[in-house]
Formats: structure tokens, C-alpha cells, sequence
């Protein structure tokens, strides 16, 4: 029998895992799984969508349609490969360029789910830097406002109901059901 950690192929012997999962277990700790690391030979090889392919056969589906690396990632937690002549590039960036051409200076590839291990080429969007800081600015000035307002009617009217619900425009950013900020990448 396999261990009964998703993606492990490795026999079982402590019961339903095997040793390494069964200590990760024993101590707390998120199951390790083994990353998985694309033949650079095939990297330079392919090219657009088989490209594309190729690479996802690097990655694990989850539940709303990403497709998580399971290859290296980068210490913010970017997905990473290690391209033909050494070189380590973000995999997301890597997917983009194959399906739409090389990404012009000035623009940053966008994970529309927020997850940053994502290589879906249909969760990421090319987008100009310029406008992305812009519409984080412009968030940021409208919460100030905000809170400035809030302040003025607590002078005003320290009982106003609208004091009382405690909203969260900490983390609003717009979008119903984005709590964060928009990553830029
Ligand atoms: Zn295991
Ligand atoms: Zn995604």
C-alpha cells in the first residue's frame, strides 16, 4: 500500500504513511513532498503550447483550477525553474512567454487567484507595472479617506451606528471576494 498523503508515492510502513510522512506527522509540521525538477533538455527543446504541457506536468490541480508547481520555488514562495544554460526564472513567466511572446520591459505578469504557486496560464495576465501600483495608490488614498471620514463622525457623533460595524477596510480592496491586495509581481 501507498502512503496516504496526496502525491507520495512511497510504501507505506508506519501505518497509512510512509516513514517520512509519518514523521511529519508525529511532529506537527506540513507533509514535505519531493519537488520535482523539469528535464532542461526538453525545456529547450519545446515551445509554445507543448511547452506549456510539458510544464504542467509539473504541477498538482487544485480544487478552483490552479495548478500548483511542484517544482522549486523562490523564498516569497514564486514558482522557479531552472532554464537550459543555468539560468532560474519564475515558471509563471515562463508559461506567459510561451503562450503570448516575450513579456515587454515595464509589465509584470499578474496571478488573477492570488496564489503564487500557480502556473495556470488562464489564472495570469500580463499587466503594465505603471497601473498596477497606480490602482493600489488610488486604493490606498480611498481607505485613508476613510478613515479620516470615520474619524470626523466619531467626533460628531460618537454613537453613529456605521462606528459600530467594525468593517474591515484594512483588507478591502474592492472586489467581493479578494480580501488581499492584488500581488504584484
Ligand atoms: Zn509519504
Ligand atoms: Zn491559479
Amino acid at each position: 500500500m501507498v502512503c496516504a498523503v496526496d502525491f507520495c508515492t512511497t510504501t507505506a510502513r508506519l501505518g497509512d504513511y510512509c516513514r517520512r510522512h509519518a514523521t511529519d506527522l508525529e511532529r506537527g509540521r506540513p507533509f514535505r513532498l519531493p519537488v520535482l525538477t523539469p528535464d532542461p533538455e526538453e525545456l529547450a527543446a519545446l515551445e509554445g503550447q507543448r511547452l506549456v504541457n510539458y510544464l504542467m506536468r509539473f504541477t498538482v490541480k487544485a480544487g478552483n483550477g490552479c495548478r500548483l508547481w511542484r517544482g522549486a520555488s523562490d523564498g516569497a514562495g514564486y514558482a522557479c525553474v531552472t532554464m537550459p544554460g543555468g539560468s532560474v526564472q519564475r515558471t509563471y513567466r515562463v508559461v506567459v512567454e510561451a503562450v503570448t511572446g516575450p513579456i515587454p520591459p515595464g509589465y509584470t505578469v499578474h496571478h488573477k487567484c492570488a496564489a503564487r504557486r500557480c502556473v495556470n496560464p488562464d489564472h495570469l495576465e500580463r499587466s503594465d507595472a505603471r497601473a498596477n501600483i497606480g490602482e493600489m495608490l488610488a486604493r490606498r488614498g480611498f481607505l485613508r479617506y476613510i478613515g479620516e471620514l470615520r474619524d470626523a463622525l466619531a467626533e460628531h457623533d460618537p454613537d453613529h451606528w456605521l462606528l459600530a460595524s467594525r468593517v474591515r477596510v484594512d483588507t478591502f480592496d474592492g472586489t467581493p471576494d479578494s480580501p488581499r491586495e492584488p500581488s504584484v509581481t
